[in-house]
């Protein structure tokens, strides 16, 4: 992926989250070569070249560009399955599971660029997908989902999932040798994963969850991930039944047994983290072990509310995942942050957090979730990744505090989204792929895919 230059002029609101918070009025960000090289209110700098591609602010806030922590593409073809529709966790995966079988590369490929033209318009630039089903003969998933991100224009971070476990809820098809699940996570770390700063590409070793993986699985993926100092992650808190059932089969609650298993490393982060414990949340805090807050899933299954101001207290690294994306059943990556926002007042009250602190979960709070600092701030040396809302447009009309209101009011999508200073949305228009030709492919496969037709 090409890094490129950009001027951006007359922001009406620049929203730096940087430490200070500043919001600066009038403002212009120059990105040199895919990195932020000055940000300023008043003259130009002197240093900028003539011919360097400039974008108007003029009627816009701009905020870092929104990084997403914890997601599932291929749901999108079960979105609303009726099925599921009103179903908790378990019940619910048991429907969702069965439908896959035929699910191939070219069928992700598509998932993917449909997840992220969700997300993209919706503010965000860097996305984590946790993707976990292999049936037989379609072991080049990641690789096509590769492909889609580098089409779509976004840095990807690509969680490699992993099942060997049968249950109730997985079948046969579903299902990989321990060896053959390493041995292509190590292919893909190979091919893929850079830590350099600015990179595009990442692989997460990230088993879907300790009910579905086996013991030495778990020990396997954690011993790689610290071998090659590369992302861990999995759901984990996510039900009381969750805890029940650890307690049943490994003799301890599931955040201890993953601890037991190798899982104490400052790269890995779990999916939900509601029902912990205050000494699972202290191990969490000594861990460096972070949580991926999903508000709108754990709300859908009615699974809980995770009690992320209370984790923040306690130095537990937390950022903001849609999760889904049928248990969502969108992905808009602003209407999350809406969302946790909320759900956080319910569990404390008014003020257990600000529309500051919600626009923190999905910035710079996200990217150090997932190892990242040179991305969720607008600052010197950070990347050239940012998302532009409109200040005023009918959801917002005649608000007071255009930032909060980003919050507050209904959410909006953007009208211009830049990665690594290239402009990947243009007055609203996503400039990588025809929409709708992409939504009349997704469809027709959905419906295949639910009715189980080949
Ligand atoms: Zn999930």
């Amino acid at each position: 992926m090409k890094n490129a230059s950009l001027f951006i002029y007359d922001i009406s609101y620049l929203v730096t989250m940087d430490h200070e918070h500043r919001v600066l009025r009038n403002a212009w960000i120059w990105i040199e070569d895919g990195f932020i090289k000055e940000l300023g209110t008043n003259e130009y700098p002197e240093a900028l070249p003539e011919n360097v591609y400039r974008l108007s602010g003029s009627g816009k806030i701009l905020i870092p560009g929104l990084v997403n922590t914890h997601h599932h593409f291929y749901q999108n073809m079960a979105r609303a399955y009726t099925p599921g529709n009103n179903l908790p966790l378990l019940p619910w995966l048991k429907h969702m599971n069965k439908l896959w079988k035929n699910f191939r590369e070219n069928d992700l490929n598509l998932c993917t660029c449909l997840g992220l033209a969700e997300l993209m318009l919706s503010g965000a630039t860097t996305v984590v997908d946790h993707h976990y089903v292999f049936p037989e003969g379609a072991e080049n998933m990641i690789d096509a989902q590769f492909d889609a991100a580098s089409q779509m224009g976004v840095r990807f971070h690509a969680g490699r999932g992993s099942m060997n476990v049968k249950s109730d809820l997985i079948s046969d098809w579903a299902l990989q040798s321990e060896d053959a699940i390493l041995e292509d996570t190590e292919r893909l770390i190979s091919k893929f994963h850079s830590d350099e700063k600015g990179c595009w590409q990442q692989i997460i070793i990230a088993p879907c969850a300790a009910t579905s993986c086996s013991e030495s699985l778990l020990r396997s993926s954690a011993e790689m991930a610290k071998k090659h100092r590369v992302g861990l992650h999995t759901h984990c808190g996510e039900t009381v039944a969750e805890n029940e059932f650890s307690l049943e089969h490994f003799s301890s609650r599931p955040l201890d047994y993953l601890l037991e298993c190798g899982w104490d490393y400052n790269r890995a982060w779990l999916a939900h983290g509601i029902h912990f414990n205050n000494s699972e949340l202290k191990a969490l805090s000594k861990h460096g072990v972070g949580i991926a807050h999903c508000p709108n899933a754990n709300m859908r299954l009615g699974s809980g509310i995770c009690p992320v101001p209370k984790m923040l207290e306690q130095g537990i690294k937390v950022g903001i995942g849609v999760d889904g994306s049928a248990s969502n059943d969108s992905g808009h990556i602003l209407g999350e942050l809406r969302q946790g926002l909320y759900l956080a007042r319910v569990d404390g009250g008014a003020e257990a957090m600000s529309a500051i602190d919600a626009l923190e979960l999905g910035t710079w709070r996200s990217a150090e979730l997932i190892g990242r600092d040179d991305i969720g701030r607008i600052a010197a040396g950070f990347c050239g990744d940012c998302a532009l809302f409109p200040v005023y447009e009918l959801y917002s009309n005649g608000c007071e505090n255009a930032v909060d209101a980003l919050l507050i009011c209904h959410p909006r999508q953007v009208c211009d989204l830049i990665v690594g200073g290239n402009i990947r949305i243009s007055n609203g228009n996503i400039s990588s792929v025809d929409l709708d030709e992409l939504m009349h492919s997704h469809r027709n496969r959905a419906e295949q895919i639910q009715n189980n037709l080949h």
